[in-house]
């Protein structure tokens, strides 16, 4: 199975995406926790040249190629073989973040992110998790996390809003695929919530 965490930035998907994935292990299940830009040996290379140093060295296309590149890599040599050995995947972030953020606040490059995705990636995750909070809230708890890196141009309300709202139609235009969980809310509770969902649905 494979399964992904999406949220804007400071909604709390990496902690219940790493909290998922020991419940899911105490459980005696395997699983494999990875994330994006990443995940692969290759990804994080790319992922270093995207997120680190200069933020204006790729234009939006150029960043858009890369951010493929390495979600192909990420495909190859991480994902398809944990899931060819019967382990769930867990990805922190997959091609619905480049919809938002390649494809919608880097630039007006939707169109060239779908062509992409079909040419080269190809696949969705089984089941999403869009972690959900309000912009004020993500914000708040991104910029007061010490030493994580979250890129400038997405530190405004106005961008964080965009990325949200995005995020909630893409859900509402594949309903199958995405569990909107209200992340506004103690981890506990937000992480027993993810539990039950995924486990009922590993078990359907
Ligand atoms: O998920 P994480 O917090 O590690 O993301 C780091 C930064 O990379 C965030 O600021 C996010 O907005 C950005 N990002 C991006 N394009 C993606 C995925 C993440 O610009 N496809």
């Amino acid at each position: 199975a494979f399964l992904s965490f999406e949220g804007i930035d400071g909604s709390g998907k990496s902690t219940q995406a790493r909290l998922l994935a020991a419940a899911l292990r105490a459980t005696g299940r395997a699983v494999t926790l990875t994330r994006e830009p990443g995940g692969s040996p290759g990804a994080e290379e790319i992922r270093r040249l995207v997120l680190e140093g200069d933020p204006d060295r790729w234009s939006p296309e150029t960043e858009l190629l890369l951010f493929t590149a390495a979600r192909r890599d990420h495909l190859e040599k991480t994902i398809r073989p944990a899931v060819a050995r019967g382990e769930v995947v867990i990805t922190d972030r997959f091609a619905d973040s480049t919809r938002m953020y390649q494809g919608l606040t880097r630039g007006n490059l939707a169109a060239a992110v779908d062509q992409l995705h079909t040419l080269m990636i190809g696949v969705e995750p089984d089941l999403t998790f869009l972690i959900d909070i309000p912009p004020e809230a993500g914000l708040a708890r991104a910029t007061a996390r010490a030493g994580k890196e979250m890129r400038f141009e997405d530190m405004g309300l106005e961008v964080q809003r965009r990325v949200r709202d995005g995020f909630l139609a893409l859900a509402a235009q594949a309903p199958a695929r995405f569990r909107v969980i209200d992340g506004n809310r103690p981890e506990a509770e937000v992480a027993a919530e993810v539990q039950a969902v995924a486990t009922g649905w590993l078990a359907g």
